[in-house]
């Protein structure tokens, strides 16, 4: 789920992700259609530079750990409304002519219009319905080189950086010789667009709110009373799951983060590395409360510096459950800001970033299939996806096509089964088993055990980190990716691995064993 304040589409998702968020995990989260308290510092500006005074009020905790709305100068700097839209004409489904199309993709993200694309390639029909399909995909997308590279997709990169640095605390750096890039949205939703366009794909603007299955198709109706007829019914509408269905209760850890493109006097990070991840806290030593906050459930800084004056700079939760309150996040973010002497001009974007993680897959097989956030393929241990996903879409969208063009005919519920296992066959499972090992772990660590932790993981063989963060490794290599980040460790950490990770280990030992092809 991605809320932007300015991203007026968004707002019924926020408000739908915040009574779950609510009711589901009692995560107080700040909504930021209601604003601040009391917060006109500056006059709201739009576009407009105004240096982000250093000093403001500190947010107090509430009752229940929530953190009460405070003043925050830096936000007054956010733009209002920020919307791009791609410049060329979508040919759009004609609803009156009653056909019944081979696919209808519910949502353009990456992963439904790389399916999108895909599938037409090989001349089948395709719908793809979304509220806003012109609009510029609005998050800030960060990904490995190799990752792109091995998809042919390098033009799709905006910058790239050489490698990236974790800082463990202020006296330990590591250097990750691996290139770091920052995903062009506007490109890469061009690209998919025009192929798609070229294809013959009909593109439908408004919002699916149902579905009804019948034996040879199904019946998608819309927002605006439309109803699509398709053989084959795609979700991909990211973390709001809008049709795949779940028969177990939900119960992810939250990524959390709060970010900001900005115009800065000047930044003390090397413009050729992106900083991973930055776990330093000192610039909390005069706030206790804060520090006591940070060192129970820890937040990092992850940049990627453009130049020496145009930074993208994200406060993070790596995982947490209940999510960290977005207002808590925020004020760590101006903290630190504070103590790196960078002084914020001008916001051109901002982000706020909820990511479910981990938790259970969606029922496989089901009638309607689905593929990226929807189909629980975000990394359980990081909340990267889009690699992940741009990977799986042609696995996906063959498994489609051959059921589809199949002499045997297939029924709608056969075809389904079919690409589910495709998509989740036995050794994905237990990789996202052992993934979802992982963030329970990573749940339990408070900030010396986090740095410990990743001290330990980033001193591993390069195969074993990179294989872990971009999903190649498979079980087995898992468990020995698992001894050999024990053998790392410190002795402090492996008691603590063993202490957080026993429970958590039986479990996985138990959903391997329940779960067999
Ligand atoms: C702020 C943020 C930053 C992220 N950064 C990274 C990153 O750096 N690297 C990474 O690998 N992953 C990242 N992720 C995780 C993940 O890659 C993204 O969430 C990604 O956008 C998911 O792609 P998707 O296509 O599954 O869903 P989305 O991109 O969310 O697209 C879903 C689409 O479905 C549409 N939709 C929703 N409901 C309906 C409906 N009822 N009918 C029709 N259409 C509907 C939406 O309008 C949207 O266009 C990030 C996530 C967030 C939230």
């Amino acid at each position: 789920m991605y809320f932007k304040d300015w991203w007026i589409p968004n707002w019924g998702l926020l408000e739908l992700m915040g009574t779950f968020l609510r009711i589901h995990n009692k995560l107080e989260f700040w909504n930021p259609r209601l604003g601040f308290a009391d917060k006109l510092i500056f006059p709201k500006v739009q576009r407009h530079c105004i240096s982000y005074a250093p000093e403001i009020s500190r947010g107090k905790l509430g009752k229940n750990g929530s953190v009460r709305a405070r003043s925050s100068a830096l936000l007054e700097l956010v733009p209002q409304t920020k919307k791009e839209n791609l410049e060329f004409e979508l040919p759009s489904y004609d609803p009156s002519k009653g056909q019944v199309v081979d696919l209808a993709v519910v949502g353009g993200g990456p992963a439904g219009l790389a399916v999108a694309q895909q599938v037409s390639e090989a001349g089948l029909s395709v719908c793809s319905i979304d509220p806003s399909p012109k609009l510029i995909w609005p998050n800030n997308y960060g990904v490995w080189v190799d990752e792109f590279e091995a998809m042919d997709l390098l033009d799709c990169l905006d910058t790239t950086w050489s490698g990236a640095v974790v800082y463990i605390n202020d006296g330990l750096k590591k250097d990750l010789d691996r290139p770091y890039g920052r995903v062009n949205r506007k490109q890469l939703k061009s690209k998919m667009m025009q192929k798609c366009v070229s294809n013959g794909v009909k593109f439908h603007q408004a919002k699916v709110i149902k579905v009804i299955h019948e034996e040879s198709k199904s019946l998608l109706i819309c927002s605006d009373g439309v109803t699509i007829q398709a053989s084959v019914v795609l979700d991909a509408t990211g973390f709001s799951r809008c049709l795949v269905q779940y028969d177990k209760p939900y119960n992810p850890g939250y990524q959390v983060a709060y970010g900001i493109l900005a115009e800065v006097d000047g930044h003390p990070f090397d413009v050729d590395k992106m900083v991973f991840m930055d776990w330093r806290d000192s610039h909390l030593n005069d706030d206790f409360e804060l520090k006591e906050r940070n060192s129970k459930i820890p937040t990092f800084l992850y940049a990627m510096p453009f130049s020496s004056n145009r930074i993208f700079l994200e406060e993070t939760s790596l995982v947490a459950r209940p999510g960290v309150p977005m207002e808590d996040i925020q004020e760590r973010m101006e903290a630190r800001l504070r103590h790196l002497g960078i002084r914020v001009k001008c916001i051109e974007e901002d982000e706020r970033c909820v990511i479910p993680m981990g938790g259970p897959l969606p029922v496989i097989p089901q009638r309607v299939v689905g593929i990226g956030g929807t189909a629980g393929m975000v990394h359980p241990s990081t909340g990267y996806m889009v690699a992940r996903t741009l990977a799986a879409a042609p696995m996906v969208a063959n498994s489609i096509v051959r059921y589809l063009g199949s002499e045997t005919r297939h029924s709608c519920n056969e075809l389904s089964a079919g690409v589910w296992n495709d998509l989740w066959p036995i050794e994905r499972r237990r990789q996202r088993e052992f993934f979802c090992f992982g963030m329970d772990i990573l749940l339990k660590l408070d900030l010396a055990a986090t740095r410990r932790f990743f001290d330990a993981f980033f001193d591993l063989e390069p195969r074993y980190w990179h294989g872990f963060l971009s999903s190649r490794l498979f079980l087995p290599e898992l468990l020995v990716f698992g001894l050999s980040l024990f053998a790392h460790a410190s002795n402090t950490s492996r008691l603590e691995i063993m202490a957080k990770g026993t429970l958590p280990l039986v479990n996985m030992i138990n959903n391997l064993i329940k779960d067999r092809d």
